[in-house]
């Protein structure tokens, strides 16, 4: 097992590493900016190091001051989390090269599933279904033109590079066709530095439905069931369960075979996601792989009963499956509120600022991964995850009420957070019934019928 692993990331996920390694018994190196002195990860850990500026083109992303740090601090191997590094893979061949285990995929499998379109090509060559679209990349407006019209409207232009919801636009004729063509473009380049842009037929009031991976060095690989993540605002996911209201066992079936598939077939090697898109007539269509650790991996963890970060450890130590895992059965039923420090009256806008109060529920069933507390400042310059929630329960209408139940002990002033409009999600309705797409969060709001009052408790601070 390893000794020291350097943890090359921020906020809540570099938390989550450091308790898995603590567990494990593995010393870990926090890496950080000058904004993140005061973080939680930077005094859990057993050493730090600062690593830049606050920008993260100043620190999170600096491959060499990384390395340095690496160096320094004398490590075996490097966590890259999510976001930042760690969908890089030049980033997963310099840590090969310089003899530090990456604890994720091969840089080849994360080169061969990284781009998305690349990872389309792969996936109907193992004969899994991809939403119908554009060969490859389209490079003109004239091409994008002749390729909607073939597939036709409406459609969605998709950065090859792209994530975290960014470099999507849809088009439902001509004419916005042109627009969306070139403001993708240029949203891709400037978020990912890479213009390159695909086309793929729109999937109409989909769900998105995602599968966990976990392969070892040995040749075992699994899949621990799905997610449903249609809860999403511009595309980015917003609360997530397990399992999905919309699954059959036969589905699950068909859908886990196609991810055990597609993953098996680059020579996948620890915990990956394939995300998919099932229409209203439980078609499914595969959209991307993501190479990585999830924000949302947490509801796998408590539905299967196991630990994906130490198994992610484990498996890039060279160990193989865990017996827990290769046989998990699926228990209860978990949901996850991802809580962003953003004022939901103010069509989210980001509240960074200094925690002034703050109380995390718990009691029977409920979970919660942060990296806040009391005084602490939100900064400006990153995601503005502050918070993750998951309640579990023996049924999806149980897990429901415990959410519901815990979102209203939360209590976090100073700045504005998604709470209220979390638990008004818990009580719609048609969220409660399981009746939803990725389209439900733009009727409700259009609708105006969230009510976003505040939960009732109150401390004197
Ligand atoms: P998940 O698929 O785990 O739910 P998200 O799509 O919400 O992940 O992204 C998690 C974090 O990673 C966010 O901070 C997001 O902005 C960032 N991210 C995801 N993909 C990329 C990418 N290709 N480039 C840069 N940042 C990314
Ligand atoms: P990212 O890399 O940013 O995560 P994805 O390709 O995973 O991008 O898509 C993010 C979300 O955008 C999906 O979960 C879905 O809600 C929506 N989306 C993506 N592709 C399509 C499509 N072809 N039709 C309908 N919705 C789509
Ligand atoms: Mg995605």
């Amino acid at each position: 097992m390893f000794e020291k692993v350097l943890i090359a990331n921020r906020g809540e996920i570099a938390l989550r590493v450091i308790r898995a390694c603590k567990e494990l018994g593995i010393r870990t190196l926090a890496v950080y900016s000058e904004a993140d002195i005061d973080s939680l990860h930077v005094q859990l850990a057993d050493e730090s190091i600062c690593i830049g500026a606050a920008p993260s083109s100043e620190s999170y992303l600096k491959i060499d001051r990384i390395m340095s740090a690496a160096e320094i601090g004398d490590v075996d191997a490097i966590h890259p989390g999510y976001g930042f590094l760690a969908e890089n893979p030049h980033f997963a061949e310099v840590c090969e090269s310089c003899n530090i285990k990456f604890i994720g995929p091969s840089s080849r499998a994360m080169q061969a599933m990284g781009d998305k379109n690349a990872a389309r090509v792969f996936a109907r060559k193992a004969g899994v279904p991809v939403t119908p679209g554009s060969e490859g990349i389209v490079e003109t407006e004239s091409d994008a033109i002749k390729i909607a019209k073939k597939i036709g409207y409406p459609v969605m232009i998709k950065a090859a590079a792209g994530g975290g919801g960014r470099g999507l636009r849809t088009a439902h004729n001509e004419p916005s066709l042109k627009s969306a063509f070139h403001s993708a473009r240029h949203e891709a380049e400037k978020a990912f530095g890479n213009e390159q842009v695909y086309i793929e037929k729109l999937i109409v009031n989909p769900h998105h439905v995602e599968f966990q991976i976990v392969a070892d060095g040995q040749g075992h690989i699994v899949h621990l069931g799905e997610r449903d993540c249609s809860i999403q605002r511009r595309n980015q996911k917003v609360i997530e369960e397990c399992p999905s209201p919309l699954m059959t066992p036969g589905l699950r079936k068909k859908m886990g075979n196609a991810a055990v598939k597609l993953a098996k077939s680059v020579g996948y090697e620890n915990a990956g996601t394939i995300e998919f898109l099932v229409n209203q007539e439980r078609h499914f269509y595969f959209i991307e792989m993501n190479t990585r650790i999830q924000v949302e991996h947490t509801i796998t963890e408590e539905v299967y009963g196991c630990d994906l970060v130490k198994e992610q450890i484990r498996i890039a130590a060279g160990q193989p499956l865990s017996p827990h895992i290769a046989h998990a059965t699926p228990r209860l039923h978990a949901i996850q509120c991802r809580i962003n420090a953003e004022d939901p009256e103010k069509d989210f806008q980001p509240s960074p600022g200094r925690i002034a109060f703050y109380y995390a529920p718990g009691g029977h069933g409920v979970r919660i991964d942060s990296h806040v507390y009391t005084g602490y400042t939100v900064p400006p310059h990153y995601d503005s995850l502050i918070a993750k929630i998951i309640a579990v329960g023996a049924t999806r209408i149980n897990a429901i009420d415990r959410m519901r139940r815990a979102l209203a002990e939360y209590y976090i002033t100073g700045i504005k957070t998604t709470v209220p409009f979390h638990a008004a999600i818990m009580r719609n309705g048609e969220f409660r019934d399981g009746n939803y797409d990725t389209s439900f969060i733009e009727r409700v709001m259009s609708s105006g019928k969230l009510d976003l009052t505040s939960p009732p408790i109150r401390f004197h601070e």
